[in-house]
């Protein structure tokens, strides 16, 4: 099966198997999609939401406050998401960027044209990757854009979708192969079934609904207890 064909076939079955996903957080507000964003770079899940949480409740999550918000207090806040300092120093850079950049409000550019230079612009705040500016364009903005994150690159390599974890050879791969319509509940159920089942450590073959689709499982390692084929966080 040519690979394009096998991604259509997983996401069609992952949206039957997991419904209609809604990312998390307020999407209507980019600043806070990108700080939350920001926040869960290499922490689980559950460690990001305490750190997101407790900055939104202490401080508040707005450029203007937390562009003169104390580095300490912020770490502090931050802290359950690890490297809190650093990340403290960069939360507090990017909000006194976009407050001196876009008067405290991306929507401007978001909507802009061409995607691209958006994107690069995006990129260009610090602290953000290739991954937060594609989760912000399309979570907040819809625009067409595949983000791509630890869980979705080792499926991508699991599934022999790709032959390395790279970054743009997935979101290439994606975006060519699924309508824009189907890139949010694509990246949303790839992650469910990253953290549910397809995890980096032990994956759950036997449960996993794209099993006969997928040569890691028809390498028959799993069985075997080996250590999955590459693909760590
Ligand atoms: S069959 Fe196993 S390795 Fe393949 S996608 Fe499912 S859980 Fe991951």
């Amino acid at each position: 099966m040519r690979p394009e064909e096998k991604l259509r076939e997983a996401v069609a079955r992952l949206k039957a198997l997991y419904g209609r996903l809604e990312p998390p957080g307020d999407t209507s507000n980019p600043f806070k999609v990108l700080i939350r964003t920001i926040l869960s770079q290499n922490t689980s899940y559950k460690n990001e939401l305490k750190a997101y949480s407790a900055l939104e409740e202490r401080l508040g999550v707005e450029p203007g406050r937390l562009a003169d918000a104390d580095v300490e207090l912020i770490a502090e806040c931050i802290r359950p998401a690890g490297q809190h300092r650093q990340r403290a120093i960069r939360i507090r850079q990017v909000a006194r960027s976009v407050l001196e950049r876009y008067r405290g409000d991306l929507w401007a550019l978001l909507k802009s044209e061409p995607l691209e230079a958006v994107r690069k612009e995006l990129m260009s705040l610090p602290g953000v990757g290739r991954k937060t500016a594609d989760i912000v364009l399309l979570f907040c903005a819809k625009r067409p854009v595949f983000p791509v994150d630890r869980h979705i690159k080792r499926i991508f390599l699991r599934l022999g979708l790709v032959d390395r974890e790279d970054y743009e050879a997935v979101r290439a791969l994606a975006e060519e192969a699924l309508e824009p319509d189907d890139y949010l509940s694509a990246h949303l159920a790839f992650i469910r079934l990253g953290r549910e089942v397809c995890r980096a450590r032990r994956p759950s073959c036997l449960k996993c609904p794209l099993s006969d689709l997928c040569d890691y499982a028809a390498s028959g390692e799993h069985a075997l207890g080996s250590p999955p084929l590459r693909g760590g966080r």
